[in-house]
């Protein structure tokens, strides 16, 4: 029994233990069961705290468990998103997913010992945020095969603008440190600034005096750029116009309803801008250099970080703005001339770089005129260095209303110019060189004192006289250095036989204008000849000038200029009234012939006037207007239809009409049937190759034949022995002219031919 109740005992003492450890392990359960249940939602707090959304994915299954917070990140509500499938592939950015998965496998394979990931989410509001996912494998089964996936979601949106804004000004100050153009920079500040407030729209508007330019605004239209561009700023002109006129920051929280922007809201309304906030731009002395402006669609005062910004971005662009500034006064200064304005030596060279370039594409010519003052130095000593300015100044202002707009005047330095002048036609060079010439020797009074500056001019061309910048430059010199030789006062080209033509060509000019006056022109008359029966029925008169200098100038030289210098028309008139007046004076000498031809220049033809002249002529003068014949070339035959009248007004008249120089324009029969004229006059240059060149003389066969179908008389020039004659002849040519019959002589001599025959 004693065994029995000691037992007992023991048995109660081990249930007693028994109990006593039930409750220790009780009390150890509650207070694990506590503790584990404050570390989970310490856990939960903590990524409440940390912001963070968790996931949980369920590898086997393919279950995703997504906390509330991890959808309320994307805009979703706790329940939203429950029964879709997919859910994380439906909202991550397509470009990024593929990534995403790669580095999952990589964490899952053993490959990569973390997972940490950064994507792109699609937020329910349409937007994009920037999410960065970690996350551990959770549980590992006994075969060490991964079964769940468990991770946190952190919105680092902010963190990723701001990064990118980082890079965007560390790039911006790049772009200003390597000197990038202002307006690039400027764009460049506005899309910063845009990309950290999505919605926001910025502007650069610069101060040029008191008006607003633009200077960049990427995002704003065009047609809005434009209407502000060049607005006057003042007390309340918008937002930026304000600005820069106090200096202060304006803050416009509605265009509509602004006072500011009364005047001008219409530019802005239309296009959906409805606030405005401007920030003077200021240098570092302080000074308004412009403004720059932000914009959203709706009403809105700056935020505190939008203020910042605006007052940041303003700052920043005012540092492109003075540089910018400064580097453009450094230009004017290098590539102006400070006395005269024109350009610079260094803005010349960079032109003529320029101008080599292009005219070597189109395989054009250039000119290059070097001009130096003739004894500029003895004015300096003399008259003193303020004297020398004023005299280079207007010889400056002499060059250039002498030049085009498009040719380049530039002062190379002390009294030399250079003129580059990209030709239109053959002798334009050669034509500024002699307008300059006579400018620049115009007197001119300098501290009352009368001088008479004079200078000379060295002409060299592209390509001709140099290929490059360094030896077209001494060509030019070269030729200065020969105008100086011969004499100062002169211009001379690189090439000298140039020199010499364009002389002459200038006198020819010169002297032509005063040759009627100075009775220096006279008329020589060549017989024509009737074919059948070897008598004069006529004469062509050819004009002569004889010079007393240049000696007998030939006439394609001088009606040439004449036509160049506007003159045909009065020295045409004088042949024809000295011409038709010969011919009266003739008649009163018994001298009688049927016809006096005068050669007239197409131009003058097409005259409107031109009819009536010549009916003028003949009533003052005295003849019959079937006295005279009008020779005109060729080349009138193509002409406009509406010419035609011209002919039929002259027909009316009475005179005849003659078609000079026929054959060499191969104007075509059918062009020639319309016009009323009475002869064909078939070139000389046929006549002398026809008895060598077979050609020739079917040509001129054919151009008789032809002529007569037609109605019209032939007459030959040119003729100069009896083959010829003899074959036109049997051509059936009716008139012939030429050496076998006489030169062109004076009218004294034709008297003196007369009088001799009547007298034999
Ligand atoms: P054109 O009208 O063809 O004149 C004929 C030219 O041939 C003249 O040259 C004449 O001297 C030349 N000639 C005459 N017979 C012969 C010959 O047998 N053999 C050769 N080789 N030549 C002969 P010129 O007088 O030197 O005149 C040249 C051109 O100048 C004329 O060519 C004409 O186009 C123009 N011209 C002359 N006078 C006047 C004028 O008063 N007004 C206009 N508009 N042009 C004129
Ligand atoms: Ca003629
Ligand atoms: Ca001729």
């Amino acid at each position: 029994m004693d065994n029995t109740n000691q037992s007992i005992s023991q048995l109660l003492e081990e249930v007693q233990r028994l109990q006593a450890g039930l409750a220790d392990i009780k009390l150890m359960t509650e207070k694990l069961t506590a503790e584990l249940y404050l570390s989970e939602e310490r856990f939960s707090l903590a990524m409440r705290g940390a912001n963070d959304g968790l996931w949980d994915w369920n590898l086997e299954t393919d279950e995703v468990y997504y906390s509330p917070r991890w959808k309320n990140m994307l805009g979703y509500a706790e329940n939203d998103l429950e029964n879709t499938i997919n859910t994380w592939g439906n909202l991550v950015n397509p470009d990024d997913k593929d990534r995403v998965l790669e580095k999952v496998r990589e964490y899952i394979d053993g490959r990569k010992n973390s997972f940490e990931v950064e994507m792109r989410m699609h937020h329910k509001d349409g937007h994009e945020i920037f999410v960065l996912s970690r996350g551990f494998l959770a549980t590992r089964k006994s075969d060490d095969k991964p079964l769940r996936l468990v991770g946190t979601h952190v919105d680092i949106t902010e963190r990723k603008i701001a990064e990118a804004f980082d890079s965007k000004y560390a790039e911006i100050l790049e772009m200003i440190a390597i000197g990038r153009s202002a307006s690039n920079i400027y764009d460049a500040i506005a899309l910063m600034y845009e990309s950290r407030h999505p919605g926001m729209r910025c502007s650069m508007l610069e101060l040029s005096g008191n008006k607003l330019l633009h200077g960049g605004a990427p995002s704003l239209p065009e047609a809005y750029c434009k209407a502000v561009h060049g607005l006057e700023n003042g007390p309340s002109v918008g937002s930026c116009g304000t600005s820069t006129f106090t200096g202060q920051r304006v803050l416009v929280e509605n265009i509509e309803t602004d006072p500011k922007w009364e005047k001008i809201k219409h530019f802005a309304l239309p296009h959906g801008m409805r606030c405005c906030w401007s920030e003077p731009i200021k240098s570092s002395s302080g000074k308004v250099l412009g403004a720059f402006g932000m914009y959203y669609n709706y009403a809105a005062l700056p935020n505190e970080k939008e203020l910042k910004d605006l007052i940041s971005a303003a700052r920043l662009t005012g540092i492109v703005m003075e540089r910018d500034q400064t580097q453009k006064r450094i230009r004017t200064l290098a590539y102006t001339d400070e006395l005269t304005g024109l350009a610079s030596r260094a803005s010349f060279i960079q032109h003529m770089e320029e101008v080599t370039k292009t005219s070597f594409r189109h395989g054009r010519r250039f000119g290059l005129l070097y001009i130096d003052l003739d004894n500029f130095k003895s004015v300096n000593d003399s008259l003193g260095h303020n004297a020398g300015d004023l005299l280079l100044k207007t010889i400056a202002e002499r060059l250039r209303n002498t030049c085009r707009d498009i040719d380049f005047i530039a002062r190379l330095g002390g009294d030399e110019f250079c003129i580059l002048i990209e030709e239109v036609e053959e002798d334009y060079a050669a034509n500024v060189a002699k307008r300059c010439h006579n400018a620049i020797s115009q007197p001119i009074e300098i501290y009352s004192r009368k001088l008479t500056p004079a200078c000379s001019i060295g002409i060299a061309y592209y390509p001709d006289d140099g290929r490059d910048i360094s030896s077209l430059l001494k060509a030019g010199d070269t030729a200065l250095y020969t105008a100086k030789g011969n004499g100062k006062n002169q211009y001379a080209f690189y090439k000298m036989e140039l020199t010499q033509k364009a002389e002459y060509r200038f006198q020819v000019e010169q002297s032509l204008r005063e040759a009627i006056e100075k009775q220096q022109l006279s008329l020589v008359y060549q017989p024509q000849i009737e074919v059948n029966t070897g008598r004069i029925v006529g004469f062509e008169a050819l004009a002569r000038w004889h010079h007393p200098e240049l000696g007998q100038v030939p006439p394609f030289d001088f009606i040439a200029t004449a036509e160049k210098i506007g003159m045909i028309q009065s020295l045409t008139e004088w042949v024809l009234r000295t011409a038709c007046s010969q011919l009266v004076s003739w008649r009163e000498k018994k001298i009688h012939m049927l016809r006096m031809a005068v050669n007239i220049s197409p131009s003058l033809f097409l005259n409107k006037e031109f009819a009536s002249l010549i009916k003028r002529i003949i009533e003052e003068v005295g003849i019959v207007p079937a006295e005279l014949e009008l020779e005109v070339t060729e080349s009138i035959v193509q002409t406009d239809p509406r010419n035609l009248s011209i002919f039929e007004n002259l027909k009316n008249l009475g005179v005849s009409l003659a078609i000079d120089d026929f054959g060499i324009g191969y104007s075509s029969f059918a062009s020639l049937k319309h016009l009323k004229v009475d002869y064909l006059k078939i070139d000389r240059l046929f006549v002398a190759d026809m008895l060598a060149d077979k050609q020739a003389l079917t040509l001129i066969s054919s151009m008789i034949e032809m002529g007569h179908k037609l109605g019209y008389g032939i007459i030959s020039e040119g003729v100069e022995n009896s083959e010829q004659l003899s074959i036109l002849k049997n051509l059936g040519c009716e008139k012939v002219q030429g050496y076998l019959f006489s030169k062109p002589i004076s009218a004294a001599k034709i008297e003196k031919l007369y009088l001799s025959k009547s007298a034999g």
